[in-house]
């Protein structure tokens, strides 16, 4: 059954962004008869709030879009994110990694100019941990050693062959079957992290592990999240699960043609809804009336 999903992060207001995200989320499972659900990824215990989640469900329930019930907090799925993160361990997948951002900073710093990569999270990890011997009880992060895990799936002509359905467009027009590039893989996203330094569960493992199983079929997800979508494809494969369709939207921007962003109080849809914003405003401001 067509199953699509809005999974905001509670971590500050939803904006008009977000309220885009939702509404073609929605409306597109409308036209297909299917279920619309709500997750609320509040894996971020320093940011989380309990009363951004309060602000989310205000928010949808404004735009006019109901949800299935009850709705799924990430908070509650750690066994599930803790048991694949051991799949992936025990094949010989992942490895500790003790650096700190400064660590990393100083190390992509060091002799060679130029740009430094950056992927999906941020700089690209140099991999100064990997292989290296981790002392027991010493805190560190999770990560997926991206060339070994491509490695796993048969090298390259098995990871050309994992592609997934774009139903919009990529940044750079992408549409249709998207392959995946090992190469861009390991040079673009590295070995990204999978569990946090206190544990928690990154956004990567959390995503595809749950998008299973809600039985999701399709995902609406802004652009900005395009480049995110080979490595959850990848950990789909590595961990045996589904892959869901994409549609990956174009994003909102405002009068600079900047990318709204969760700080920038002045298009948070509580804040528009102060200022005497109606529901029909917020479509047309969208194109979406
Ligand atoms: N929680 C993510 C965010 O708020 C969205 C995740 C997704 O749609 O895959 O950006």
């Amino acid at each position: 059954m067509y199953t699509d999903r809005f999974a905001p992060s509670p971590t500050g207001e939803l904006h008009l962004g977000h309220a885009f995200s939702a509404l073609v989320c929605w409306r597109e499972c409308q036209v297909a008869g299917g279920r619309f659900l709500l997750r609320i990824e509040d894996l971020d215990r320093g940011r989380s709030r309990p009363e951004f989640v309060d602000g989310i469900t205000r928010d949808l329930a404004w735009l006019g879009i109901e949800w299935e019930q009850p709705v799924l907090f990430q908070s509650a799925r750690l066994p599930a994110y803790r048991a694949a993160l051991e799949r992936l361990t025990g094949r010989g997948l992942t490895y500790p990694c003790t650096c700190s951002r400064r660590d990393i900073a100083e190390a992509v710093a060091a002799p060679q100019e130029g740009a430094q990569p950056s992927g999906p999270d941020g700089t690209v990890y140099p991999g100064t941990c990997r292989g290296r011997a981790h002392q027991p009880g010493e805190p560190a992060a999770i990560r997926l050693d991206m060339r070994r895990a491509i490695a796993a799936l048969g090298g390259g002509d098995a990871v050309a062959a994992l592609h997934f359905e774009e139903l919009d467009a990529g940044p750079a027009g992408e549409m249709g079957e998207v392959c995946l590039d090992p190469q861009a893989l390991i040079a673009g996203a590295g070995d990204v992290v999978l569990a946090r330094r206190d544990g928690a569960p990154a956004y990567h493992l959390a995503v595809v592990v749950d998008d299973a199983w809600q039985g999701i079929s399709h995902v609406t997800r802004g652009r900005d999240l395009f480049a995110a979508t080979p490595i959850h494809r990848l950990l789909q494969a590595l961990l045996g699960l589904a892959t869901p369709r994409y549609r990956h939207h174009r994003l909102i921007r405002d009068a600079q043609a900047k990318r709204l962003a969760k700080r920038d109080r002045a298009h948070s849809l509580a804040q528009l809804r102060a200022d005497g914003w109606q529901r029909g405003d917020v479509l047309r401001r969208l194109g979406l009336d």
